[in-house]
């Protein structure tokens, strides 16, 4: 007779329980491609030096004190955040127009931003892509919104199903929501092109659509911090409203310290003081405040011209070789004369390949050979390294063969 008896076992989260799976495997050769976890070449995980720095620095300053943060969070943090996403020559942060709250990381941001809006907008829809992250469908229902999807994939080419992606925000509710992958396009890699983005940004805007960017990987797809904001600030430019969710987790390899902002931009400074001021309302009740330590690095870092120097540098690194790894995987299935066109694990960006591997497959390549991703043939680049990729290519090989 207890009183949690009817409690019923919840399923694993399809993107975290594959590392609950992989931890249970005592094979030596088990690989871990599921989560989106920068691994460095040796397999490890990765502190960045400027990271390390600024810790450092903050340690050794006795001012530092571990009181609360406002609500709204750490206010250098947040400023220099806005810069970061909209770019140092931003209109809309000279005219005040962007209300910036620090949040918990990329999820935090997007879980506060819905609730925002599921109380002060008045379309309550949000379209997301079709496939997309996993816990956006949740986020948003949780948040009181009502989540619908547009086209974004077409297995085929394995690109952007564009003319599906037109069609369905054509036909959304004039004012819907849109959430937009800012760069590196979870889980398929696949992202607009530039002319493309101006295309889906004339559309939203003859419709009224409100775009809400997910930017979990600035700096992260291409190497560099400008380019992979691009579709942003083409919408911020064009001086309408729009949304942004950023994590630090990825780009300064901070994924437990959970910090990320969400700027909301808005037509003019007095309505961004009036969309802080109910964020606050949002956020007071849910965690009071967000925790100081993650948002005091990133803060060091971006504030110090040397440092965010420094940090630039260490993100290319990791762009970079997670670029490599696309070659050697590439080439290795070459080798082996793998059956197929493999040209998309090449094209695809950021952290992901989306392999086209069926969930079969999947299944037979982790009980074969214990490679681990998710069931979609999502394997993240970031967990490969040179001695693993022939394991990887070997277990894809047979997989299709
Ligand atoms: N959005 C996308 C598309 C992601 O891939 C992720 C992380 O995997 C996130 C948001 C949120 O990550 P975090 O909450 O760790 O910043």
């Amino acid at each position: 007779n207890s009183v949690f008896a009817n409690v019923v076992q919840a399923p694993e989260d399809p993107i975290l329980g594959v590392t609950v799976a992989y931890n249970k495997d005592p094979s030596p050769d088990k690989l871990n491609l599921g989560v989106g976890a920068y691994r460095t070449e040796e397999g490890k995980p990765l502190v960045l030096n400027v990271v390390r720095k600024a810790e450092q620095l903050l340690v050794n300053d006795p001012s530092r004190v571990k009181e609360y943060l406002p609500i709204t969070g750490l206010a250098d943090f947040n400023k220099l955040s806005a810069k970061l996403i909209f770019g140092a020559d931003s209109v809309a942060i000279q005219e005040n127009r962007v209300a910036t709250v620090q949040c918990l990381s990329g999820t935090g941001s997007l879980r506060v931003g819905g609730e925002f809006l599921a109380r002060h907008y008045h379309e309550r829809t949000i379209y997301i892509p079709q496939p997309t992250w996993g816990n956006h469908p949740k986020v948003f229902t949780l948040a009181g919104l009502s989540v619908k999807t547009y086209r974004y994939y077409n297995p085929n080419t394995r690109g952007l199903d564009f003319e599906g992606l037109l069609e369905d925000l054509g036909n959304a509710p004039i004012g819907a929501i849109v959430l937009l992958h800012a760069c590196a396009h979870n889980p398929t890699g696949v992202d607009p092109t530039s002319d493309q983005w101006e295309h889906i940004r004339l559309l939203m805007r003859s419709k009224g659509l409100l775009p809400f960017f997910d930017s979990a990987y600035q700096g992260f797809a291409s190497g560099s911090l400008d380019a992979d904001a691009l579709s942003v600030r083409m919408f911020v430019a064009d001086g309408a409203e729009c949304l942004a969710a950023q994590s630090y987790a990825k780009n300064m390899g901070l994924y437990g310290e959970r910090v990320g902002a969400l700027s909301i931009v808005c037509k003019t400074a007095e309505e961004a003081t009036r969309v802080e001021s109910q964020l606050k309302l949002v956020i007071r009740p849910m965690y009071s405040n967000p925790p100081i330590h993650g948002a005091s690095i990133v803060a060091t870092v971006l504030k110090d011209r040397d440092m965010y120097d420094e940090w630039t540098v260490e993100l290319k690194a990791m762009a970079d070789r997670i670029i490599s790894m696309r070659k050697q995987l590439f080439d290795a299935l070459q080798a082996r004369g793998t059956p197929g066109d493999w040209s998309h694990i090449l094209k695809q960006i950021g952290m992901f390949t989306f392999t086209g591997l069926n969930a079969d497959q999947v299944a037979y390549m982790r009980k074969e050979y214990h490679i681990y991703m998710t069931s979609d043939g999502r394997i993240s680049m970031a967990g490969l390294s040179s001695r693993t990729v022939p394991h990887l290519a070997d277990a894809i090989h047979a997989a299709i063969s």
